[in-house]
């Protein structure tokens, strides 16, 4: 058995349609496992489980939905036998000024973000014990681990996401439930590039690696933290952001 195999082990992804989401639910197939890609983008959703063969299905779900996610549970296990993964990765991203940003609209984004993960925790934990355990992945984000600018309800929800994160990983631990988040730095997926970001060296200099992540390599430790290579691994944040919230790079030391 390969250190990330996932053989054997049911996983929900939401927001699998395309973007990170998709790379987590190709690199879990490949590793072995089944998957439950979930989204409210229905057509693209089901491309990407048809594209991923056999052991992959979509349903068509909103996360802020308590009954979307009872039925999302419910088909994992009549179809798999079980939920022994989560992904918490459905998201909206926000680009303005916390003094423009309006109510109506932070309240939206919390819901998807903080409030979507907070449902989706509670609705496979039955499952996962059911199962003698599980693993849950919640996507917080780079703005999770640090203040960034233009991300007030963004922002807000990402380090809400870090925080229950560490509540379930204490109150879950003795039930072998680990909860990890993971960090995403700038990476390039249709958010992104709808936004301008490009991929390459050199075309993200304000990090010490110099460029903006791809998919998969956010996927890779999603997949690591979803498998038994992490069996000891719970509560923690793992940034996955080429050294993004590490600390300035030497050009913005220099002030060049
Ligand atoms: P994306 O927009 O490509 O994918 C997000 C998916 O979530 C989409 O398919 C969208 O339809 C789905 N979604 C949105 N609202 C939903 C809802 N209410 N219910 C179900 N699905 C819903 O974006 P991405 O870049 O792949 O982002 C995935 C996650 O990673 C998000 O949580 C995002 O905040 C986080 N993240 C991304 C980056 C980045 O640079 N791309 C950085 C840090 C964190």
């Amino acid at each position: 058995m390969s250190n990330n195999d996932l053989t054997g082990k049911t996983v929900v992804i939401t927001g699998g349609a395309r973007g990170l989401g998709a790379a987590a639910a190709r690199q879990a197939v490949a590793a072995g496992a089944n998957v439950v890609i979930t989204d409210v983008l229905d057509e693209e959703g089901a491309a990407t489980a048809a594209e991923l063969g056999e052991r992959a299905r979509f349903q068509h779900h909103d996360v802020t939905s308590e009954e979307d996610w009872a039925r999302v549970a419910a088909y994992a296990v009549a179809e798999f036998g079980g939920i022994d993964g989560l992904v918490n990765n459905a998201g909206i991203s926000t680009g303005q000024f916390l003094a423009d940003e309006s109510v109506e609209h932070f309240r939206k984004v919390l819901d998807i973000n903080l409030t979507g993960v907070f449902i989706g925790m509670k609705a496979v934990i039955p499952a996962m014990r059911d199962s003698g355990g599980g693993s849950i992945v919640n996507i917080s984000s780079a703005a999770g681990l640090m203040g960034l600018a233009l991300t007030a309800g963004y922002g807000a929800s990402k380090w809400g996401v870090r925080g229950l994160t560490k509540i379930g990983a204490v109150e879950l631990g003795t039930q072998r439930i680990r909860v990890n988040s993971v960090h995403p730095g700038m990476t390039y997926t249709p958010m992104t590039a709808s936004v301008g970001i490009r991929q390459g060296e050199g075309n993200y200099p304000n990090t010490p690696m110099g460029r903006v992540g791809e998919a998969d390599e956010i996927a890779g430790a999603v997949v690591f933290l979803l498998s038994d290579a992490a069996s000891y691994v719970t509560g923690a944040e793992l940034a996955v952001d080429g050294g993004w919230t590490t600390g300035p790079t030497v050009k913005y030391v220099m002030g060049q």
